[in-house]
C-alpha cells in the first residue's frame, strides 16, 4: 500500500481498514509521510467521515503513538471528566478538589484555550508558580500523593495525536466528530483511569454549534471508551451562554475560589455538581449519581474541596500566597464598565462573541505560539434570565490593551439580548447518556 493510495481511497469514500490507518499514522507520526499527505488525509477524512471500525483504529494508533499510564498505585477507581470546550468554562479546576476530596482519584490530563474557548491550563497557569508540565513519573507519584493532578498532554502521551492536531488546527479539519473522538479519547485512554464523565458542549459557543452532532460526538465518544473497558458516560449541556460570571483566565480562578467557598452561581454549580456526583458514583463513593450529588455539595459545605484545592496549588507549585490573598493580583491597566442602556430581561449573552472578544482582549489565542494576559477578560453582572434596569451594571472589561476597549464594548454589547418580557434561564443539562441508551 502507498500514502497515495490510501488518500485515493478515503477521497473516494471507501472505508480504510486498520492497517491501512495504522500505516499511514505510524508514518506520519515517524516522518515518512509528509505534512502535505497528511493534510489530503485528513480533509478526506473531515470530508466522508469514518466507520465505527475506522475511528476504533484511529483511536488505537493513536494511543499506542505512545506510553499508556500504569496507576496501579494509585488505590481506588480513578475517574477523570472531559469538556469539549467552552466559555466560562471553568469547571474542572472547582471539580477536581471536589471529588478528590470526596476519596476518588482524579488524574486529569487537560488543554490549553484555543481560539473562543478557554484551556484549564491557562486558567491555572494564572496562578504564579503553578505547574502543568510534570512527567509521567511526577504525575503518578502527586495523584498517589494527595489523589488528584491536573497536567498537560506530554510528548510520551498519544504523539501521534499532538503532531496531527497541530496539522488539524491548520488545516480547516478540527471540527470533525471521528477526527475528535479518536483525538479525545487516546488521550484520556492513556491517562490510566478506569472510568470518565464527557461533558459534550451545544450551542454557538460549542465546537459542536447543533444538537445532533453533539449526541452524535457524544455516542462515539462513549463507543470508543467502553470498547477499551473504560466505563464512559456523557452529558450534553447547554453552551449558548458563558458558564459562570467570568470569562479570562485569572478572573475565572477567582470564581473557582468563590465556588469552592459555596458562593458560587447557581448554572456554573449545577453543572459541576451533576458531572462531580456523576464522577462519585462512578469511584464507587456512593449510591446513584443524586447521592454523588449530595456528597458534592458536602464538600464544599465543610471545606473539604477548598482545602484540597490548597493542596492542589501547594503540590503543584503554585503561589498559595496569591490565593489566600487575591487582591494583591497585578491589576489590569484598563477596566471599563458598561451599563444597561434600557430595562427588561436578558434573554441570552453569545458566548462565541463573548469568546472571541475575550482572545481580542488577551485572555485568549488566535494561534498556538500565541502569548496570553492572565489578567484579561470580561466580568458579567447579569446573566440570561435575569431582570436588568437601565443603567444597571451589565459587564465590566479588563485588559492592557486600551485600544481595542471600544470595539470590545461594542461587541460584548451587541452579543447581550435584552428582550421586554420576561424570559426563563436556559435549560443547561441537555441529556445523559451511557452504554445502556446509545
Ligand atoms: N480536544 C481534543 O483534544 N481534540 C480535538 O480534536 C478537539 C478537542
Amino acid at each position: 500500500m502507498t500514502a497515495y493510495e490510501i488518500i485515493a481511497k478515503k477521497r473516494d469514500g471507501t472505508d480504510l481498514s486498520p492497517a491501512e490507518i495504522k500505516y499511514f499514522i505510524d508514518g506520519y507520526t515517524t516522518g515518512i509521510i509528509p505534512d502535505y499527505q497528511m493534510s489530503a488525509l485528513l480533509m478526506a477524512i473531515f470530508l466522508k467521515g469514518m466507520n465505527e471500525s475506522e475511528y476504533k483504529a484511529l483511536t488505537h494508533t493513536f494511543l499506542h503513538s505512545g506510553q499508556i499510564i500504569n496507576l496501579n498505585r494509585v488505590s481506588g477507581i480513578k475517574v477523570d471528566k472531559h469538556s469539549t470546550g467552552g466559555v466560562g468554562d471553568k469547571v474542572s479546576i472547582i471539580l477536581a478538589p471536589i471529588v478528590a476530596a470526596a476519596g476518588v482519584p482524579v488524574p486529569m490530563i487537560s488543554g490549553r484555550s484555543l481560539g473562543h474557548s478557554g484551556g484549564t491550563l491557562d486558567k491555572l497557569e494564572s496562578i504564579f508558580g503553578f505547574r502543568v508540565d510534570y512527567t509521567v513519573n511526577e504525575f503518578i507519584q502527586k495523584t498517589e500523593k494527595i489523589n488528584v493532578c491536573l497536567i498537560g498532554q506530554t510528548a510520551e502521551l498519544a504523539p501521534a495525536d499532538k503532531k496531527i492536531y497541530a496539522l488539524r488546527d491548520v488545516t480547516a479539519t478540527i471540527q470533525s466528530i471521528p477526527l475528535i473522538a479518536a483525538s479525545i479519547m487516546s488521550k484520556k485512554i492513556a491517562e490510566g483511569i478506569d472510568a470518565l464523565v464527557l461533558d459534550v458542549k451545544t450551542g454557538v459557543g460549542a465546537f459542536m454549534t447543533d444538537y445532533e452532532q453533539a449526541q452524535r460526538l457524544a455516542n462515539i465518544l462513549i463507543r470508543i471508551g467502553e470498547d477499551s473497558g473504560k466505563k464512559t458516560v456523557a452529558y450534553i449541556t447547554d453552551m449558548n451562554n458563558p458558564l459562570g460570571n467570568t470569562v479570562g483566565n485569572w478572573l475565572e480562578i477567582l470564581e473557582c475560589i468563590d465556588c469552592l467557598h459555596g458562593n458560587g452561581p447557581d448554572d456554573l454549580m449545577e453543572i459541576t455538581h451533576q458531572l462531580a456526583g456523576t464522577m462519585i458514583f462512578l469511584g464507587n463513593m456512593a449510591d446513584s449519581i443524586e447521592a454523588g450529588i449530595k456528597i458534592s455539595k458536602n464538600m464544599i459545605q465543610n471545606g473539604n474541596a477548598w482545602d484540597k484545592f490548597i493542596q492542589i496549588v501547594q503540590e503543584q507549585e503554585g503561589d498559595l500566597g496569591i490565593i489566600r490573598n487575591p487582591e494583591s493580583y497585578p491589576q489590569s491597566k484598563c477596566k471599563s464598565d458598561y451599563h444597561s442602556p434600557m430595562s427588561g430581561w436578558v434573554e441570552s449573552i453569545n458566548a462565541y462573541e463573548v469568546g472571541m472578544t475575550a482572545v481580542q482582549l488577551g485572555a485568549g489565542r488566535q494561534k498556538n505560539t500565541d502569548l496570553v494576559d492572565y489578567k484579561a477578560g470580561i466580568r458579567f453582572y447579569k446573566k440570561a434570565g435575569q431582570k436588568v434596569e437601565e443603567g444597571s451594571l451589565l459587564f465590566t472589561i479588563f485588559t492592557d490593551n486600551e485600544d481595542i476597549i471600544e470595539t470590545a464594548t461594542e461587541r460584548l454589547s451587541c452579543s447581550i439580548r435584552i428582550v421586554p418580557q420576561p424570559t426563563p434561564p436556559p435549560k443547561l443539562i441537555l441529556n445523559y447518556i451511557d452504554e445502556a441508551n446509545l
